[in-house]
């Protein structure tokens, strides 16, 4: 009889011998800038708490406030029982954050992207989207009925030919959706906002654009893309993001017009069907806008800490790639020598994630590290002379 769960092994080891399966290293405490990492203490060199914030005193007070007044769940989804005071008071804070008319908060920024794309276009619409978009853009159009085109990585000339061959086929189509990340997560660097922007105003086109690791980094006071280039609310309908990055909490979030907000949760199945933060979760992220709009110097801190160990990087000699934010992927080339570099700044205490093939080109392995406001000067020189002496010995300097 044949085994109707033996792939389950057989694929694991496949992925284990192409050495593609996920070693998981276990943080044993907070994700601070020392912590301690398969039980010794390492430098946190690639998470994605910019501002040091998952360990902020004011958002860990107002977590526990939250479970002493409003508990440890909130009982059911949004639309039905589980929409909460500080559900509300959340999105109020953060649509005056961002300028918007209003915002809404989704489970995760992945259940914001697979709920809401599907809705702005579906059967006789067009979505194009940026060939380097982050996996839950991709699984979200996928959950769509709409036709779908793919431009070359920021380039807006492909991205002009793509809505100009779309109205070719007009009025076929209904709505077209541009999708595009804000700050590419692989590479660290920008998407060309303003000129998609305005090439979606020419074209009648929607724009959605996934903030995820633009928030709390670009922008005035950390307030994300759409500020970073001063765009006019109305040129981006969308602006996309998550709590679970530089907000230090979790959870995914949308802000734009009235309209947007009333459609997308009326709408948006992972928003409809699943339940809704935990009082502690919402607490903690109002905290967090609060903390952006007061404490302005943990931005300033980041940029200043990512131009240093950018400058220094590349006198060592180190290819810092097309990077243009706190995301410096060290290009190494070869997977096997960006697994050797990132085993050997464990060693000497520095942890940072080689990234390989598949997640980018076989040529293009990296270690990327992603700065944190929450180091100081000399752990950042730590880093760098760990970078420095493995360099050299991997005679990548
Ligand atoms: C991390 C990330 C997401 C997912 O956000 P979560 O809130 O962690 O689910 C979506 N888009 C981009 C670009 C991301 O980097």
């Amino acid at each position: 009889m044949r085994d109707p769960v033996g792939f389950l092994r057989q694929e694991y080891q496949e992925l284990v011998k192409a050495d593609l399966d996920w070693k998981l290293r276990v943080l044993s405490g907070p994700s601070t800038p020392w912590c301690q990492i398969d039980g010794e203490r390492k430098l946190m060199f690639c998470s994605n708490n910019y501002l040091g914030l998952s360990n902020h005193p004011r958002m860990k007070e107002a977590a526990i406030e939250a479970i002493r007044t409003h508990g440890v769940g909130s009982g059911s989804v949004r639309p039905i029982a589980g929409t909460m005071d500080l559900h509300l008071e959340l999105e109020r804070r953060l649509a005056r954050f961002k300028g918007a008319e209003a915002s809404l908060t989704y489970q995760t920024g992945f259940a914001t992207n697979a709920g809401l794309i599907p809705q702005l276009a579906g059967d006789g619409d067009l979505i194009i989207s940026d060939e380097l978009n982050h996996g839950s853009i991709i699984d979200g159009v996928r959950l769509s009925k709409a036709e779908k085109g793919v431009y070359r990585h920021s380039d807006v000339q492909d991205l002009e030919r793509a809505l100009r061959e779309a109205e070719a086929h007009r009025p076929s189509y209904r709505r077209v959706l541009i999708i595009t990340d804000g700050v590419f997560s692989m590479d660290g660097d920008i998407a060309p906002l303003d000129r998609i922007a305005a090439l979606g105003h020419d074209h009648g086109a929607m724009v959605y654009v996934d903030d995820a690791h633009g928030e709390g980094v670009l922008g005035e006071g950390g307030r994300g893309i759409v500020s970073h280039f001063h765009l006019a609310r109305d040129r981006v309908q969308v602006e996309m993001g998550t709590f679970s990055k530089a907000f230090g909490v979790v959870g995914g979030h949308i802000s734009g017009s009235r309209d947007l907000i009333d459609f997308a949760y009326n709408k948006s199945r992972t928003w409809l069907l699943s339940g809704s933060h935990p009082p502690p979760v919402a607490a903690a992220c109002l905290t967090a806008v609060d903390v952006l709009e007061k404490e302005p110097q943990h931005v300033e801190r980041l940029w200043a800490l990512t131009r240093r160990f950018k400058k220094e990087m590349v006198a060592l000699g180190f290819d810092l790639g097309k990077s243009e934010t706190p995301i410096t992927p060290v290009m190494v080339g070869e997977s096997r020598a960006a697994k050797a570099l990132s085993l050997r700044l464990f060693e000497l205490g520095v942890f940072a994630l080689p990234i390989v093939f598949p997640m980018v080109a076989k040529d293009k392995a990296r270690i990327r590290t992603i700065m944190n406001a929450a180091l100081t000067d000399a752990d950042v020189g730590v880093a760098i002379d760990a970078f420095q002496k493995a360099g050299k010995e991997l005679k990548l300097i």
